[in-house]
């Protein structure tokens, strides 16, 4: 580190955000640009060097946090880039949309607010792309061996770019007509702009990974013609498959699943339509499902303009502070977080009757009622405790035009047939069943990402991707491969 007394002069500062009545009008980002990096360098410096760095430990690529704080605190970029590089192959993605489980673990955050590490890894990685320190790398020669990669988020993204750096000839098949999985169609753009993802698009083509897009590995392209024509497949397809809501008046009109909402927002951001056919505009919305898809929905609602918006969490308010006898250092706390989302929420006050973040905790939904053209109209919760016990008396109505499910998700969609070409395995929970090999028990498949780990977290999937290419190429190669993995566990529990 530049200076040793970083972390006692310096306090921590995050990437400022833009004000609210300002962001809420675009579907841009809402950090404030170029604020970053004049700041960064000093926030690098907070880093103590603990010796244990329980951060590098806390992240699932366990990327070399120590070792990019002390370059970046002396303004070596070129080679924080090639350190962060070298376990990360998106970190522009993890430094905007990862909840940072490095942050919880860091050393400095057992008695002082964390280093600022997520935002130390964005402004290495943007760097990077400024100065041209992340060019394409294609590889010196290749090996003859094929590999097909089923679904383009960023697990597959991570085990195709991987595989071709590795000599591979590597073709990424994607159901949607574009590349990139939820970081294309579900993530909003005020998250994460899509000109990151498509730059790393561009880097993949011309190392010579090949996309092929509107095509359905299961319909379009049987399993046993992809089994033929390819010496390994990966798949990852994701968990997709989304959770119901089995209670009165589901069937009204107006109520949709979040994932049915928010990729048409993205076609709108992206100028493929005009108007989405789902907007929020002068709609009294109700969100169920207080995670971080039923925040993506709040942001994108009142980006649309919706008359207001509220979130239904089943889950009590959290605490303020972590718990240290049930969550100590250097877990991953469950504590109020207030996102961007949130924050706009709070300010704009989109839900008079709810807590002051357009949240409603502990809220469990009766059903909902509908008008005589059978459109929903209203929806009627009631409080919960601890044990999701309704209290008496506690029941109340919501105005709601237009309902959006955000419950999460049971394991990959089985719809188009591939898991059952194939005859893969699944686990009770749904998601496919595979080897400290990454090894499916269909010989010559493999699996990664959501599609076999539950719904999960981008810093997961891109580890998955990583250490599955890690594996194929074990095979591929007789057991010479370069390429470095992840250290697991990857059976670790979904979240953060
Ligand atoms: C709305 C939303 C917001 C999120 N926000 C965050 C966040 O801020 N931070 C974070 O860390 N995580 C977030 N997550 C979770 C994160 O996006 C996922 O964990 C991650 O994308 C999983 O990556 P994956 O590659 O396994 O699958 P996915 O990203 O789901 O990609 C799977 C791809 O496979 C394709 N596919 C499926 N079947 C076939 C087939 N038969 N043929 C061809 N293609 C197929 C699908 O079309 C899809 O493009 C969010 C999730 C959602 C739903
Ligand atoms: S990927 Fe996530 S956990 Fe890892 S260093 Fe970046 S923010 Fe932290």
């Amino acid at each position: 580190m530049a200076d040793p007394k970083g972390f006692m002069t310096t306090p921590r500062e995050e990437w400022p955000r833009r004000p609210v009545e300002e962001r809420v009008r675009d579907w841009n980002e809402v950090y404030v640009p170029g604020a970053l990096l004049p700041i960064i360098s000093r926030q690098a410096n907070r880093c103590m060097d603990c010796g244990i760095p329980f951060c590098h430990e806390a992240c699932p690529l366990g990327n070399l946090i120590p070792e990019w704080n002390d370059l970046v605190s002396r303004e070596d970029w070129r080679a924080a880039s090639d350190r962060l590089h070298a376990t990360n192959n998106f970190p522009e993605f993890t430094g905007r949309l990862c909840p940072a489980p490095c942050e919880a673990g860091c050393v400095l955050a057992i008695n002082q607010p964390a280093v600022t590490i997520k935002n130390v890894e964005v402004a290495i990685a943007d760097r990077a792309w400024q100065e041209g320190f992340a060019p394409p790398r294609p590889p010196d020669r290749l090996s003859g061996r094929t590999v097909a990669v089923v679904g383009s988020g960023p697990a597959g993204l991570a085990a195709a770019q991987q595989l071709t750096r590795a000599g591979h000839t590597v073709a990424v098949y994607e159901r949607a007509d574009q590349v990139g999985g939820l970081l294309r169609y579900g993530i909003p753009a005020f998250k994460m702009e899509k000109r990151h993802l498509n730059r790393r698009l561009e880097q993949m083509r011309a190392e010579g990974t090949k996309f092929r897009t509107s095509t359905v590995v299961g319909r379009d392209i049987g399993a046993a013609e992809l089994r033929a024509r390819y010496d390994a497949v990966v798949l990852a397809t994701g968990a997709t498959a989304w959770r119901e809501l089995d209670v009165p008046g589901r069937e009204l009109a107006g109520i949709h699943q979040a994932m049915e909402y928010l990729p048409l927002a993205d076609r709108v951001c992206e100028g493929d339509l005009e108007v989405s056919p789902l907007s929020a505009a002068g709609k009294h919305v109700v969100i169920v499902g207080g995670g971080d898809t039923g925040a993506d929905c709040l942001g994108t609602a009142v980006r649309e303009a919706a008359a207001s918006v509220t979130q239904l969490d089943i889950y009590p308010l959290p605490e303020a502070e972590r718990d240290e006898d049930t969550e100590p250092w250097p877990t991953y706390p469950k504590i109020y977080r207030l996102s961007a989302a949130h924050e706009e929420a709070r300010e704009l006050r989109t839900a008079p009757a709810a807590v002051a973040d357009a949240r409603l905790f502990a809220a469990s939904t009766l059903r909902f009622t509908g008008d005589p053209d059978g459109h929903v109209q209203a929806l009627q919760l009631v409080e919960v405790d601890e044990r999701r016990r309704p209290l008496p008396g506690t029941e109340r109505t919501l105005p709601a035009d237009l309902v959006l499910l955000a419950l999460g998700f049971s394991g990959p969609d089985r719809g188009d047939g591939l898991i059952d070409q194939l005859g893969i395995a699944l686990d009770p929970r749904g998601t496919i069943v595979r080897d400290d090999e990454f090894a499916t028990n269909v010989p010559g498949v493999y699996a990664a990402g959501d599609a076999a780990r539950g719904q999960s977290l981008i810093v997961w999937a891109i580890a998955e991707g990583r250490a599955a290419a890690a594996a194929v190429d074990r095979r591929l190669s007789e057991g010479a491969s370069h390429l470095p993995a992840p250290i697991g566990p990857y059976d670790k529990p979904m979240r953060a």
